[in-house]
């Protein structure tokens, strides 16, 4: 049986705004993970989309937990990428079975359009698991074989063979088409914890935050705070800076609460100069001991800011699981959850998030529909602001490249967006090779107007 520290929970959660728990081997791959996932949900993995805090899990890339420096107890988020609807589909067939569950076949794994074979949506129930009340159940995979999977060659004890040949299980249960066949472990549905945007209160801590002792440490005040007590130690940043756990957690909050999903260095040096350099969660998480509570906070927060702010996702009007579209210029579209669910497909307006009334794919046929992206609202509406000198530039833009929204932060004019796409945030034109084209990060340049579409979405 799975036991031990070698064994993780993780918490998943986005589909119909509840939480799943997934245990899993901590050495376990990416893969393993998706499927076990993809098997508890009824979802073909590639219909999912599986985040941790804002890094998206990649499937078939040979990735492993570690690789995305989860943890036990990480929390997961998943986004339904939901397919058109034109009206003219037969029912989608999501209980077929996904390439990844002994050979049922989802759609081949050749179409990208989230389709399955439309013949006529049979088989939504062989595993019997989407009657809507099936939260408390517990599977347990069939040849649980005591255990021994997990270290059938390989070494567990060290925590360190991650690497190379060894996999899990000498890499025999980890092929492509075996899901969790060859697995022995356990995932469970538990009653649903409370989730959704409610974030639990703190853990009142008796004591100050202890820093591990091999986290370098300064005599420096903190940042924020300007502590200097010796006995409070202060951690020193990536970027050099000093901060006390307790004050990175204070702050990292204020920004999740504020809509972020980054955290930035707020130094300012007595001249002026801000830091500004981004630290990574998994720096925060370890500098600001972050509690098992806060654990769940930030990392829920930051996927939901991520999504929410930038990528544009919105939940399933019927069944809140976190949603997004396959192809982004669909308007009207099809939630794989609910047509599974009801055994009709269920049609939603991306726009208004009102059920598709009547035909065509243009106007859901509701009232109050703005037939518009709240997105372009985001874009149109946001503030102006003094970005550089150069006054009225809007405050929020859409990455050139992946359309995220991004809100400008301070000082500087060019941006990096999570994609990797780097641009100037006045002009709006692109880095080429690296190279900004209007000057250095503090020159003015021309404003460009408010972005009148999204680009991803074109
Ligand atoms: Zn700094
Ligand atoms: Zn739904
Ligand atoms: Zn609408
Ligand atoms: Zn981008
Ligand atoms: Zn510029």
């Amino acid at each position: 049986m799975p036991n031990g520290d070698n064994i993780w929970q993780l918490f998943v959660r986005g589909l119909r705004g509840k939480t799943n728990i997934v245990r899993i081997h901590k050495d376990a791959t990416v893969d393993e993970l998706i499927n076990k996932i993809s098997d508890m949900n009824g979802i073909p993995a590639k219909t999912q989309r599986i985040l941790y805090t804002t890094k998206q899990l990649e499937y078939g890339r040979n990735k492993y937990l570690s690789d995305y420096n989860m943890e036990d107890q990480s929390n997961l988020t998943v986004l339904l990428r939901l397919p058109g609807g034109s009206g003219t589909y037969g029912v989608i067939d999501i209980d077929g079975g996904s390439d990844y569950d002994g050979g049922r076949d989802y759609d081949g794994g050749s179409d990208t359009d989230g389709f399955s074979d439309n013949d006529g949506g049979s088989d939504y129930d062989g595993d019997s698991d989407y009657d809507g009340d099936s939260e408390t159940d517990v599977y347990i995979d069939s040849d649980n074989d005591g255990g021994s999977n997990n270290d059938g060659g390989i070494d567990n004890g060290g925590g360190t063979d991650n690497g190379g040949d060894s996999g899990n299980g000498g890499g025999s249960d980890n092929g492509g088409d075996s899901g969790n066949g060859g697995g022995s472990e356990t995932v469970e549905y538990l009653p649903p914890p409370p989730i959704g945007r409610t974030y639990l209160p703190h853990e009142t801590l008796a004591n100050p935050k202890q820093l591990d002792e091999d986290v370098e440490t300064t005599e420096a005040p903190d940042m924020i705070s300007w502590e200097d007590d010796p006995n409070t130690p202060r951690a020193k940043m990536s970027c050099g800076h000093a901060i006390t756990p307790e004050t990175l957690t204070t702050y990292c909050e204020s920004l999740l609460s504020a809509g972020k999903y980054v955290f930035k260095c707020p130094y300012n040096s007595t001249s002026g100069s801000y830091c500004g350099k981004e630290w990574t969660y998994l720096e925060v998480r370890r500098l600001a001991v972050l509690t098992a509570a806060e654990k769940k906070q930030f990392e829920t927060m930051i996927s939901d800011n991520y999504i929410y702010k930038g990528m544009g996702i919105q939940e399933c009007p019927k069944c809140h699981s976190f949603c997004e579209r396959i192809n982004k210029k669909d308007k009207r579209v099809v939630c794989p959850l609910c047509s599974a669910t009801d055994g009709v497909e269920f049609h939603f307006c991306w726009l208004c998030l009102h059920e598709w009334v009547g035909g065509g794919v243009e106007k859901c046929g509701n009232d109050n529909c703005s037939g518009e992206d709240p997105r372009l609202k985001i874009l149109r509406d946001c503030k102006k602001k003094t970005i550089v000198g150069v006054h009225g530039c809007p405050a929020v833009r859409a990455c050139l490249k992946c359309g995220m929204l991004i809100e400008h932060e301070k000082a500087c004019k060019h941006m990096t967006c999570v994609c990797g796409q780097k641009f100037c945030f006045i002009c709006l034109k692109p880095s080429l090779d690296g190279i900004y084209q209007c000057g250095s990060f503090n020159s003015p340049c021309e404003i460009a107007g408010v972005q009148k579409t999204i680009p991803a979405d074109n």
